[in-house]
């Protein structure tokens, strides 16, 4: 029996005015793994994950999460549904302090109004359940410091968290090392290993070394279509990816 594939895209096609940014990507998440989505500038990975988050429609294709049709989906709908992206431009509100924030995503995921935190038992529960994700990320030392003042790397990890607290059972990461220096690459490299443990993880990575590291499975992309699949030894060895990605 073959790994249960939870995200898995048919013939998925974006045009923009006649430009076919993603064409005919067939794309196969299979569900506990890291699966990295790699590619030269202008591939089509944002356009890929801006349609499997429909933030945009396709032109064509389809995509089913867990069996299920969502390619006609609302942005909120398929959130709810457990597949969570972390903005490469965070989402994070600067002047809450770490804690607040998580707290904040953790009620974005129950919903409704803060009404309930007028009581004190369920603030506590919220308080508790929200240090317990800061922990999870090696944020401790600065929950109550505000989201602005953290350090560049400290702050890719708070939104992470506050991706979290969504509690989603699919994270797209969209450059999650983008910018950082190497403790810090090395540190995201580590807390994206711990949250794939009980997730799966699809993320856009432009650092080979941390997708050589972490990744399952690769998939490679060029002017919008899938140029090779696999792990990285297969991936890195293939002479047409060598010439279109690596530049050798
Ligand atoms: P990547 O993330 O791999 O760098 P993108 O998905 O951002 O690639 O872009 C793929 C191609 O689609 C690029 O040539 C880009 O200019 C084009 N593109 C992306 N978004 C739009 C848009 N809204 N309108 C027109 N062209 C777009």
């Amino acid at each position: 029996m073959g790994a249960e594939i939870i995200l898995e895209t048919r013939d998925l096609t974006k045009e923009f005015a006649g430009f076919v940014a993603v064409n005919g990507v067939n794309l196969q998440v299979e569900r506990g793994t890291i699966h990295a989505l790699i590619g030269p500038n202008g591939a089509g990975k944002t356009t890929c994950f801006n349609l499997l988050t429909k933030f945009l429609n396709p032109t064509r294709g389809k995509i089913f999460y867990k069996g299920q049709d969502i390619t006609a989906m609302q942005p909120a709908d398929v959130a709810r549904l457990g597949v969570v992206r972390s903005f490469q431009i965070s989402a994070v509100f600067p002047h809450l302090t770490v804690l607040e924030n998580v707290r904040v995503g953790l009620q974005r995921k129950r919903g409704g109004s803060f009404d309930f935190w007028r009581s004190r038992a369920v603030l506590d529960q919220f308080n508790a359940r929200a240090m317990s994700l800061i922990e999870d990320v090696g944020l401790t030392g600065f929950a109550n410091i505000p989201a602005v003042e953290l350090p560049y790397g400290r702050k890719r990890a708070l939104e992470i968290a506050t991706t979290l607290a969504l509690d989603p059972d699919m994270l797209l990461l969209d450059e999650p090392t983008a910018g950082m220096g190497h403790e810090d690459i090395d540190r995201i490299a580590e807390l994206i290993k711990t949250v794939s443990a009980d997730r799966t993880v699809l993320m856009v990575e432009h650092n080979l070394s941390v997708v050589s590291n972490l990744s399952h499975k690769i998939t490679v992309l060029t002017r919008g279509r899938v140029l090779a699949e696999g792990d990285y030894e297969t991936v890195s060895n293939n002479p047409q990816v060598r010439e279109a990605y690596m530049g050798t």
